[in-house]
Protein backbone atom coordinates (compact mmCIF):
# COMPACT_ATOMS: atom_id res chain seq x y z
CA UNK A 1 0.00 0.00 0.00
CA UNK A 2 1.07 3.60 -0.47
CA UNK A 3 1.99 5.62 2.53
CA UNK A 4 0.82 9.32 2.99
CA UNK A 5 1.66 11.33 5.82
CA UNK A 6 -1.18 14.30 6.86
CA UNK A 7 -0.50 16.56 9.49
CA UNK A 8 -3.23 18.82 11.34
CA UNK A 9 -1.62 21.68 13.36
CA UNK A 10 -3.30 23.06 16.77
CA UNK A 11 -6.58 24.75 15.55
CA UNK A 12 -7.52 21.95 13.03
CA UNK A 13 -7.94 19.80 15.89
CA UNK A 14 -8.55 22.69 18.51
CA UNK A 15 -11.96 20.77 19.85
CA UNK A 16 -14.11 17.57 19.43
CA UNK A 17 -16.05 18.55 15.91
CA UNK A 18 -12.48 19.68 14.48
CA UNK A 19 -11.13 16.53 14.98
CA UNK A 20 -14.36 15.00 13.60
CA UNK A 21 -13.98 16.70 10.49
CA UNK A 22 -9.96 15.84 10.20
CA UNK A 23 -11.30 12.34 10.83
CA UNK A 24 -13.35 12.86 7.78
CA UNK A 25 -10.61 13.51 5.80
CA UNK A 26 -8.26 10.68 7.07
CA UNK A 27 -10.67 8.50 5.75
CA UNK A 28 -11.19 10.14 2.43
CA UNK A 29 -7.66 8.68 2.17
CA UNK A 30 -7.70 5.74 3.28
CA UNK A 31 -10.93 5.21 0.71
CA UNK A 32 -8.11 6.38 -1.59
CA UNK A 33 -6.23 3.14 -0.74
CA UNK A 34 -3.43 4.85 1.13
CA UNK A 35 -1.99 3.31 4.54
CA UNK A 36 -2.46 6.76 6.68
CA UNK A 37 0.11 8.03 9.10
CA UNK A 38 -1.25 10.95 10.95
CA UNK A 39 0.39 13.19 12.72
CA UNK A 40 -1.46 15.47 15.27
CA UNK A 41 -0.27 18.80 17.52
CA UNK A 42 -1.98 19.85 20.62
CA UNK A 43 -5.05 21.39 20.49
CA UNK A 44 -4.50 25.19 19.91
CA UNK A 45 -3.74 27.20 22.49
CA UNK A 46 -2.87 24.21 24.78
CA UNK A 47 0.80 24.22 24.72
CA UNK A 48 0.86 27.82 25.19
CA UNK A 49 -1.06 26.95 28.54
CA UNK A 50 1.67 24.59 29.32
CA UNK A 51 4.70 26.81 29.11
CA UNK A 52 3.28 29.24 30.67
CA UNK A 53 2.71 26.84 33.65
CA UNK A 54 6.62 26.20 33.38
CA UNK A 55 7.08 29.20 33.35
CA UNK A 56 5.61 30.55 36.28
CA UNK A 57 6.64 27.25 38.27
CA UNK A 58 10.01 27.91 37.21
CA UNK A 59 12.08 30.61 35.01
CA UNK A 60 14.50 29.29 34.62
CA UNK A 61 13.28 25.91 34.47
CA UNK A 62 15.02 22.59 33.76
CA UNK A 63 14.33 21.70 29.79
CA UNK A 64 13.95 17.99 30.70
CA UNK A 65 11.30 18.97 32.74
CA UNK A 66 9.84 21.70 30.25
CA UNK A 67 9.37 19.11 27.46
CA UNK A 68 7.78 16.33 29.91
CA UNK A 69 5.28 18.78 30.63
CA UNK A 70 4.58 20.53 27.22
CA UNK A 71 4.63 17.58 25.26
CA UNK A 72 1.40 16.38 26.76
CA UNK A 73 -0.64 18.39 24.55
CA UNK A 74 -0.40 15.95 21.92
CA UNK A 75 -0.80 13.06 23.76
CA UNK A 76 -4.87 14.18 24.33
CA UNK A 77 -5.31 14.79 20.54
CA UNK A 78 -3.14 11.70 19.44
CA UNK A 79 -5.67 9.43 21.70
CA UNK A 80 -9.03 11.58 20.25
CA UNK A 81 -8.06 11.15 16.66
CA UNK A 82 -7.92 7.34 16.82
CA UNK A 83 -10.62 6.79 18.96
CA UNK A 84 -12.64 8.90 16.17
CA UNK A 85 -11.25 6.88 13.57
CA UNK A 86 -12.35 3.73 15.28
CA UNK A 87 -15.51 4.82 15.50
CA UNK A 88 -15.75 5.38 11.99
CA UNK A 89 -14.64 1.51 12.02
CA UNK A 90 -10.99 2.62 10.91
CA UNK A 91 -8.48 0.30 12.15
CA UNK A 92 -6.66 2.73 13.53
CA UNK A 93 -4.25 3.36 17.20
CA UNK A 94 -2.14 5.43 18.97
CA UNK A 95 1.54 6.52 18.93
CA UNK A 96 3.06 8.98 21.59
CA UNK A 97 6.89 9.70 20.65
CA UNK A 98 8.82 7.29 22.63
CA UNK A 99 6.59 4.43 21.81
CA UNK A 100 7.53 4.69 17.80
CA UNK A 101 10.17 5.55 19.36
CA UNK A 102 11.06 8.65 17.65
CA UNK A 103 14.65 9.01 18.65
CA UNK A 104 16.30 12.55 19.41
CA UNK A 105 18.79 14.33 20.33
CA UNK A 106 19.07 15.38 23.99
CA UNK A 107 18.96 19.32 23.26
CA UNK A 108 15.66 19.36 25.33
CA UNK A 109 13.21 21.65 23.78
CA UNK A 110 14.81 21.83 20.14
CA UNK A 111 15.69 18.33 20.10
CA UNK A 112 16.70 16.97 16.12
CA UNK A 113 15.18 13.60 15.58
CA UNK A 114 17.92 11.12 14.92
CA UNK A 115 16.41 7.84 13.52
CA UNK A 116 12.49 6.43 13.05
CA UNK A 117 12.37 3.46 12.95
CA UNK A 118 9.41 1.54 11.28
CA UNK A 119 9.14 -1.91 12.12
CA UNK A 120 6.39 -1.31 14.72
CA UNK A 121 4.25 1.09 12.79
CA UNK A 122 4.90 -1.32 9.28
CA UNK A 123 3.66 -4.16 11.40
CA UNK A 124 0.52 -2.88 12.31
CA UNK A 125 0.24 -1.84 9.04
CA UNK A 126 0.90 -5.69 7.80
CA UNK A 127 -1.90 -6.86 10.22
CA UNK A 128 -4.67 -4.44 9.16
CA UNK A 129 -4.51 -1.09 10.66
CA UNK A 130 -5.22 1.18 8.33
CA UNK A 131 -4.05 4.83 10.44
CA UNK A 132 -1.44 5.60 12.74
CA UNK A 133 -1.72 8.61 14.90
CA UNK A 134 1.26 9.74 15.98
CA UNK A 135 1.73 12.53 18.92
CA UNK A 136 4.32 15.16 16.97
CA UNK A 137 6.61 17.51 18.78
CA UNK A 138 7.96 15.01 20.63
CA UNK A 139 10.30 11.93 20.77
CA UNK A 140 12.64 10.35 23.52
CA UNK A 141 16.42 10.70 23.82
CA UNK A 142 18.80 8.06 23.88
CA UNK A 143 18.76 8.76 27.54
CA UNK A 144 14.93 7.86 27.96
CA UNK A 145 13.76 10.79 28.45
CA UNK A 146 11.35 12.89 26.94
CA UNK A 147 12.35 15.64 24.35
CA UNK A 148 10.35 17.98 22.19
CA UNK A 149 11.86 19.10 18.77
CA UNK A 150 11.01 22.94 19.62
CA UNK A 151 7.99 25.02 19.05
CA UNK A 152 6.04 24.05 15.64
CA UNK A 153 7.57 20.89 15.61
CA UNK A 154 4.94 18.83 14.91
CA UNK A 155 5.64 20.17 10.88
CA UNK A 156 8.98 18.20 11.55
CA UNK A 157 7.43 15.16 12.49
CA UNK A 158 5.10 14.95 9.61
CA UNK A 159 8.33 15.10 7.28
CA UNK A 160 10.60 13.16 9.79
CA UNK A 161 8.03 10.35 8.79
CA UNK A 162 7.05 10.81 5.56
CA UNK A 163 11.20 10.48 4.90
CA UNK A 164 11.37 7.24 6.74
CA UNK A 165 7.84 5.59 5.42
CA UNK A 166 8.86 6.53 1.84
CA UNK A 167 5.48 8.65 1.90
CA UNK A 168 4.15 9.67 -1.59
CA UNK A 169 3.38 13.07 -0.01
CA UNK A 170 3.02 14.82 3.04
CA UNK A 171 0.09 16.99 3.63
CA UNK A 172 -0.03 19.78 5.97
CA UNK A 173 -2.84 20.79 7.32
CA UNK A 174 -3.55 24.04 8.87
CA UNK A 175 -5.62 27.04 9.46
CA UNK A 176 -4.92 28.63 5.92
CA UNK A 177 -4.94 27.42 2.89
CA UNK A 178 -0.65 27.38 1.62
CA UNK A 179 1.60 29.65 1.61
CA UNK A 180 1.17 33.15 1.19
CA UNK A 181 3.59 36.33 0.01
CA UNK A 182 3.27 37.14 3.60
CA UNK A 183 1.08 36.01 6.76
CA UNK A 184 -2.36 36.89 5.75
CA UNK A 185 -3.38 38.20 9.35
CA UNK A 186 -1.10 41.20 8.19
CA UNK A 187 -2.78 42.19 5.13
CA UNK A 188 -5.16 41.21 2.88
CA UNK A 189 -3.11 41.73 -0.16
CA UNK A 190 -1.09 38.62 1.07
CA UNK A 191 -1.44 36.49 -2.33
CA UNK A 192 -1.54 32.77 -2.15
CA UNK A 193 1.07 31.27 -3.82
CA UNK A 194 0.87 27.56 -5.64
CA UNK A 195 4.53 26.37 -5.70
CA UNK A 196 7.11 27.59 -3.19
CA UNK A 197 11.12 26.94 -3.66
CA UNK A 198 12.44 24.97 -0.55
CA UNK A 199 15.13 27.66 -0.28
CA UNK A 200 12.40 30.38 -0.46
CA UNK A 201 10.80 28.21 2.40
CA UNK A 202 13.62 27.53 4.59
CA UNK A 203 14.53 31.45 4.04
CA UNK A 204 10.77 32.51 5.33
CA UNK A 205 10.42 29.91 8.02
CA UNK A 206 13.50 30.70 9.89
CA UNK A 207 12.43 33.91 9.40
CA UNK A 208 9.31 33.77 11.11
CA UNK A 209 6.87 32.92 8.77
CA UNK A 210 5.34 30.41 11.18
CA UNK A 211 3.60 28.19 8.55
CA UNK A 212 6.11 25.51 8.67
CA UNK A 213 8.86 24.65 11.14
CA UNK A 214 12.15 25.40 9.46
CA UNK A 215 13.69 22.33 10.17
CA UNK A 216 10.33 20.59 8.48
CA UNK A 217 11.60 22.28 5.19
CA UNK A 218 15.42 21.23 5.92
CA UNK A 219 14.07 17.32 5.97
CA UNK A 220 11.84 17.63 2.93
CA UNK A 221 14.19 19.39 0.77
CA UNK A 222 16.82 16.52 1.92
CA UNK A 223 14.65 13.81 1.52
CA UNK A 224 13.04 15.08 -1.28
CA UNK A 225 9.47 14.77 0.35
CA UNK A 226 6.79 16.32 -1.52
CA UNK A 227 5.11 18.50 0.85
CA UNK A 228 2.03 20.15 0.30
CA UNK A 229 0.50 22.90 2.50
CA UNK A 230 -3.05 23.19 2.87
CA UNK A 231 -6.43 24.37 5.02
CA UNK A 232 -7.82 21.65 7.00
CA UNK A 233 -11.52 24.18 6.18
CA UNK A 234 -12.03 23.69 3.00
CA UNK A 235 -13.39 21.38 0.88
CA UNK A 236 -10.78 18.83 -0.67
CA UNK A 237 -8.58 19.09 -4.77
CA UNK A 238 -6.10 17.65 -5.49
CA UNK A 239 -4.10 21.34 -6.50
CA UNK A 240 -5.36 22.82 -3.41
CA UNK A 241 -2.93 24.64 -1.21
CA UNK A 242 1.01 25.49 -1.76
CA UNK A 243 3.38 23.13 -2.98
CA UNK A 244 6.78 23.44 -1.82
CA UNK A 245 9.18 22.36 -4.47
CA UNK A 246 12.39 22.72 -5.92
CA UNK A 247 13.23 25.41 -7.84
CA UNK A 248 13.42 23.96 -11.07
CA UNK A 249 9.42 23.14 -10.83
CA UNK A 250 8.48 26.97 -11.03
CA UNK A 251 8.37 28.76 -13.98
CA UNK A 252 7.69 32.27 -12.80
CA UNK A 253 8.70 34.04 -9.49
CA UNK A 254 9.12 37.41 -8.47
CA UNK A 255 12.43 38.93 -7.48
CA UNK A 256 11.13 39.27 -3.83
CA UNK A 257 9.01 35.89 -2.85
CA UNK A 258 7.91 37.00 0.61
CA UNK A 259 7.97 39.03 3.30
CA UNK A 260 8.20 37.17 6.97
CA UNK A 261 8.50 38.84 10.37
CA UNK A 262 9.51 37.75 13.97
CA UNK A 263 7.35 39.61 16.84
CA UNK A 264 9.29 39.21 19.73
CA UNK A 265 12.85 40.45 19.18
CA UNK A 266 15.18 41.58 21.81
CA UNK A 267 18.59 43.60 20.85
CA UNK A 268 20.89 43.83 23.67
CA UNK A 269 24.31 45.76 23.71
CA UNK A 270 26.96 45.14 26.16
CA UNK A 271 28.29 48.66 26.90
CA UNK A 272 32.29 49.19 26.37
CA UNK A 273 33.87 45.60 26.79
CA UNK A 274 38.05 45.57 25.73
CA UNK A 275 38.00 45.16 21.93
CA UNK A 276 41.02 42.35 22.42
CA UNK A 277 41.09 39.19 20.41
CA UNK A 278 38.94 36.53 21.64
CA UNK A 279 36.39 38.54 23.00
CA UNK A 280 33.70 37.46 20.61
CA UNK A 281 34.55 33.84 21.83
CA UNK A 282 33.94 35.05 25.39
CA UNK A 283 30.54 36.52 24.84
CA UNK A 284 28.96 34.51 22.47
CA UNK A 285 30.63 31.08 24.17
CA UNK A 286 28.98 31.29 27.24
CA UNK A 287 25.36 32.62 25.10
CA UNK A 288 25.34 29.84 23.60
CA UNK A 289 26.41 27.49 26.71
CA UNK A 290 23.15 28.98 28.13
CA UNK A 291 20.82 28.33 25.06
CA UNK A 292 20.50 31.51 23.80
CA UNK A 293 19.52 31.62 20.22
CA UNK A 294 21.66 34.64 19.31
CA UNK A 295 20.52 35.94 15.76
CA UNK A 296 21.90 39.52 14.65
CA UNK A 297 25.31 40.94 15.60
CA UNK A 298 27.09 43.64 15.56
CA UNK A 299 30.33 45.24 16.93
CA UNK A 300 30.83 48.65 16.98
CA UNK A 301 33.94 50.58 16.03
CA UNK A 302 36.73 50.88 19.13
CA UNK A 303 38.25 53.55 21.16
CA UNK A 304 40.62 53.51 23.23
CA UNK A 305 40.95 49.86 23.22
CA UNK A 306 36.81 49.27 23.97
CA UNK A 307 34.10 48.86 21.97
CA UNK A 308 30.18 48.27 22.38
CA UNK A 309 28.40 44.73 21.06
CA UNK A 310 25.48 44.16 19.94
CA UNK A 311 23.21 41.16 19.30
CA UNK A 312 19.73 39.89 19.43
CA UNK A 313 17.67 37.12 20.49
CA UNK A 314 14.13 36.00 20.99
CA UNK A 315 13.00 38.20 24.27
CA UNK A 316 12.21 35.44 25.85
CA UNK A 317 15.58 34.32 26.35
CA UNK A 318 16.32 37.91 27.62
CA UNK A 319 16.82 36.51 31.31
CA UNK A 320 19.35 33.37 29.91
CA UNK A 321 20.93 35.96 28.33
CA UNK A 322 21.77 38.50 31.58
CA UNK A 323 22.67 36.05 33.39
CA UNK A 324 25.00 34.39 31.35
CA UNK A 325 26.18 37.92 30.81
CA UNK A 326 26.69 38.58 34.52
CA UNK A 327 28.00 35.18 35.00
CA UNK A 328 31.19 35.65 32.61
CA UNK A 329 31.50 38.86 34.20
CA UNK A 330 31.83 37.83 37.69
CA UNK A 331 33.67 35.34 36.86
CA UNK A 332 36.44 37.83 34.76
CA UNK A 333 35.63 36.30 31.56
CA UNK A 334 34.35 39.65 30.01
CA UNK A 335 34.01 43.06 31.56
CA UNK A 336 31.50 45.37 30.60
CA UNK A 337 30.06 48.72 32.13
CA UNK A 338 26.74 47.58 31.11
CA UNK A 339 24.51 45.58 29.76
CA UNK A 340 21.14 47.32 28.17
CA UNK A 341 18.16 45.21 27.07
CA UNK A 342 15.41 46.67 24.24
CA UNK A 343 12.52 43.99 24.48
CA UNK A 344 10.29 46.37 22.42
CA UNK A 345 12.08 45.28 18.77
CA UNK A 346 10.90 42.69 16.04
CA UNK A 347 12.79 41.99 12.53
CA UNK A 348 11.62 42.06 9.44
CA UNK A 349 12.48 40.52 6.31
CA UNK A 350 12.16 40.39 2.45
CA UNK A 351 13.41 37.18 0.87
CA UNK A 352 13.84 35.75 -2.80
CA UNK A 353 16.35 33.51 -4.74
CA UNK A 354 15.93 36.50 -7.62
CA UNK A 355 17.70 38.59 -5.48
CA UNK A 356 21.06 36.50 -6.48
CA UNK A 357 20.62 37.76 -10.00
CA UNK A 358 18.99 41.06 -9.06
CA UNK A 359 20.98 43.92 -7.22
CA UNK A 360 19.23 46.98 -5.52
CA UNK A 361 16.45 45.06 -3.50
CA UNK A 362 18.37 46.09 0.00
CA UNK A 363 18.34 49.93 -0.98
CA UNK A 364 14.68 49.51 -1.81
CA UNK A 365 14.01 48.21 1.11
CA UNK A 366 15.49 51.00 3.06
CA UNK A 367 13.77 53.50 1.49
CA UNK A 368 10.69 52.23 1.83
CA UNK A 369 11.37 52.21 5.35
CA UNK A 370 12.94 55.21 5.70
CA UNK A 371 9.26 57.02 3.94
CA UNK A 372 7.86 55.87 6.48
CA UNK A 373 9.81 57.05 8.94
CA UNK A 374 11.08 53.48 10.14
CA UNK A 375 14.29 54.07 12.34
CA UNK A 376 16.49 50.52 11.61
CA UNK A 377 18.91 49.17 14.15
CA UNK A 378 20.34 46.64 12.65
CA UNK A 379 20.67 45.13 9.23
CA UNK A 380 21.66 41.46 8.15
CA UNK A 381 21.92 40.36 4.37
CA UNK A 382 22.59 36.93 2.79
CA UNK A 383 22.52 36.07 -0.86
CA UNK A 384 18.58 35.44 -0.85
CA UNK A 385 17.21 37.60 2.23
CA UNK A 386 17.64 41.17 3.85
CA UNK A 387 16.51 41.47 7.75
CA UNK A 388 16.38 44.67 9.70
CA UNK A 389 15.56 45.11 13.13
CA UNK A 390 13.07 47.72 13.86
CA UNK A 391 10.93 49.04 16.79
CA UNK A 392 7.74 46.37 17.16
CA UNK A 393 5.13 48.95 16.82
CA UNK A 394 5.70 49.25 13.22
CA UNK A 395 6.05 45.99 12.40
CA UNK A 396 2.53 44.94 10.64
CA UNK A 397 3.55 49.02 9.04
CA UNK A 398 6.57 48.00 7.31
CA UNK A 399 5.26 44.23 6.65
CA UNK A 400 2.60 46.37 4.19
CA UNK A 401 4.30 48.96 3.23
CA UNK A 402 7.05 46.67 2.01
CA UNK A 403 4.92 43.96 0.09
CA UNK A 404 3.07 46.99 -1.33
CA UNK A 405 6.65 47.96 -2.59
CA UNK A 406 7.53 44.77 -4.08
CA UNK A 407 4.20 44.28 -5.64
CA UNK A 408 3.78 41.00 -4.10
CA UNK A 409 0.06 40.73 -4.69
CA UNK A 410 0.98 40.38 -8.23
CA UNK A 411 2.12 37.10 -10.12
CA UNK A 412 5.66 37.43 -11.43
P1 LIG B 1 -0.70 25.09 12.92
O1 LIG B 1 -1.29 25.21 14.27
O2 LIG B 1 -1.63 24.48 11.92
O3 LIG B 1 0.66 24.46 12.91
P2 LIG B 1 0.53 27.70 12.74
O4 LIG B 1 -0.17 28.75 13.54
O5 LIG B 1 1.76 27.10 13.28
O6 LIG B 1 -0.55 26.58 12.39
O7 LIG B 1 0.86 28.26 11.28
C1 LIG B 1 -0.16 28.83 10.48
C2 LIG B 1 -0.11 30.34 10.59
O8 LIG B 1 1.09 30.82 10.02
C3 LIG B 1 -1.20 31.06 9.83
O9 LIG B 1 -2.38 31.18 10.57
C4 LIG B 1 -0.55 32.42 9.54
O10 LIG B 1 -1.01 33.43 10.40
C5 LIG B 1 0.92 32.20 9.80
N1 LIG B 1 1.77 32.62 8.70
C6 LIG B 1 2.87 33.40 8.82
N2 LIG B 1 3.43 33.64 7.64
C7 LIG B 1 2.69 33.00 6.72
C8 LIG B 1 2.77 32.86 5.29
N3 LIG B 1 3.75 33.46 4.59
N4 LIG B 1 1.82 32.13 4.66
C9 LIG B 1 0.84 31.54 5.36
N5 LIG B 1 0.70 31.63 6.72
C10 LIG B 1 1.61 32.35 7.39
N1 LIG C 1 2.03 21.97 19.90
C1 LIG C 1 3.36 22.38 19.57
C2 LIG C 1 3.45 23.91 19.52
O1 LIG C 1 2.45 24.58 19.71
C3 LIG C 1 3.87 21.75 18.30
C4 LIG C 1 3.09 22.11 17.06
O2 LIG C 1 1.92 22.52 17.13
O3 LIG C 1 3.65 21.94 15.98
O4 LIG C 1 4.50 24.42 19.32
MG1 LIG D 1 2.57 25.19 13.36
Amino acid sequence: MPTLVMKFGGTSVANLDRIARAAKRVALEVANGYDVIVIVSAMSGKTNELVGWVSETSPLYDAREYDAIVSSGENVTAGLMALRLQEMDIPARSWQGWQVPVMTTDAHASARIEEIPTKNITAKFDEGMKVAVVAGFQGVSAAGRITTLGRGGSDTTAVAFAAAFGAERCDIYTDVDGVYTTDPRITSKARKLDKISFEEMLELASLGAKVLQTRSVELAMRYKVRLRVLSSFEEPSDSAGTLVCDEEEIMESNVVAGVAYSRDEAKMTLISVADRPGIAAAIFGPLSEAGVNVDMIVQNISEEGRTDMTFSCPKDQVLRAEKAMQDAKASGAINFHDLVADEGVCKVSVVGIGMRSHTGVAAKMFKVLSAEGINIKVITTSEIKISVLIDRKYMELAVQALHDAFELDKAG
